[in-house]
């Protein structure tokens, strides 16, 4: 049967994860985002939004947001994606550049200079890693409220002169919301003012307890800046995706997330896309979000042109129509026509719901007046 996550849903209707699952409470439903309704089910609540699901393309539309039941036999390992968060200045920044200067070889001149927002490392071990470079809370919190759930893994970045400040407890609590564990990189041990044991006391009253205090939440002591501690901080992200054990079906249509995305002058619209089930590959004709496209290249973190790009994988998407949103979903589908269409069914979704809040805004502001 077919069935479609709460998560997807909402997703698919651009409307909130937290409505459609008390829409669907309101329905006797009980169910978390998720998990997978059926079918019969989401077309009840389809229509509860107010959406239409007789329409041709709403066909199309089910035929995309249908999620695939993937074959448990064609699902292969696929490598972690990685977010860092933490407070401002506590060095996720430089930490995401050292992590990534680890990687470059006396050969690339001047480093890498490409810059797509995630990038992929190898370990002295060979376990290949995704990080993304979009730190940022809100982003994290948008792309999660839009069912877009990107991140395997959190590298919580701690200052050691410093400790626990406020953006590090709502890094906490997002990690925690997503249930998405957690590793705490303890940073700036080379500062002469540094204090470890403070960070991992104040993190227990936060509940996050490390293994240097018997807990089981892994903890590093890192330098951005010298770069100790970084090769056993790698490690501890594999050791954590290997628990994980992470897996994806390479051979299908691809689904991605948008990391970024924006309207380059010289190439158009750009989407960075992290593909999370599937295979990306050139010619290949998508839909994302209130925008579609055919693939006319794609450009891999190291600024290379690639010909096709698998899970896990961080891309460059050329060939779009229009700018996309981080946090859209990317799907491949079988026609332009189909890829249109859905779009276009999106787009006037979009604005049927601005709208309604206008006119909403209107109405409230006329009961404040009277
Ligand atoms: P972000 O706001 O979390 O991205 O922090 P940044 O990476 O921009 O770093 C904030 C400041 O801390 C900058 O001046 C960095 O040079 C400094 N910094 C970052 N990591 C280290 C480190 O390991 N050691 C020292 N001494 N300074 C660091
Ligand atoms: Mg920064």
């Amino acid at each position: 049967p077919e069935t479609i996550t709460v998560a997807e849903l909402a997703n698919r209707m651009a409307e909130r994860v937290a409505d459609v699952v008390k829409s669907l409470m309101q329905n006797g439903i009980m169910a978390t985002q998720n998990q997978a309704i059926d079918a019969d089910t989401a077309e009840l609540i389809i229509e509860e939004f107010g959406h239409r699901v007789t329409r041709v393309s709403d066909a199309d539309v089910e035929d995309v947001i249908t999620r695939v039941e993937d074959n448990p036999k064609d699902l292969l390992p696929r490598p972690p994606v990685i977010t860092i968060m933490g407070h401002v200045d506590h060095g996720k920044t430089s930490l995401l550049d050292a992590i990534r200067n680890t990687q470059v070889t006396q050969g690339e001149a001047g480093g890498i200079t490409q810059h797509i927002g995630a990038y992929q490392v190898t370990t002295k071990n060979g376990d290949l890693l995704t990080f993304l470079d979009t730190p940022g809370h809100a982003a994290f919190t948008s792309m999660r409220s839009r069912g877009a759930q990107v991140t395997d893994i959190v590298v919580l970045v701690v200052a050691a002169d410093d400790a626990v400040m406020p953006q590090t407890v709502e890094a906490i609590n997002h990690a925690k919301a997503a249930k998405v564990p957690m590793i705490v990189a303890i940073n700036k041990v080379d500062k002469p003012s540094a204090n470890p044991t403070k960070v991992r006391t104040d993190l227990l009253q936060h509940e996050v307890v490390v293994e240097e205090m018997s807990g089981d939440v892994q903890d590093v002591e890192v330098s951005a800046h010298t770069g100790q501690g970084l090769d056993t901080l790698l490690e501890a992200i594999a050791l954590q995706a290997e628990i994980l054990e992470l897996k994806s079906n390479p051979d299908r249509n691809a689904q991605g997330a948008v990391i970024e995305a924006q309207l380059d002058v010289g190439r158009g619209p750009v989407a960075t896309v992290l593909i999370q089930h599937g295979t990306l590959r050139q010619g290949d004709i998508f839909v994302v979000g209130e925008q579609f496209g055919k693939v006319r290249a794609l450009i891999n973190d190291k600024g290379d042109r690639v010909a096709e790009a698998g899970p896990s994988v961080p891309v460059e998407v050329l060939g779009l129509n229009g700018t996309p949103e981080a946090g859209d979903v990317l799907n491949v589908v079988e026609t332009e026509a189909q890829a249109r269409e859905i779009a276009e069914y999106r787009a006037n979704l979009a604005k049927e719901k601005r709208a309604a809040a206008g006119a909403a805004t209107t109405l409230e502001q006329l009961m404040k007046k009277a």
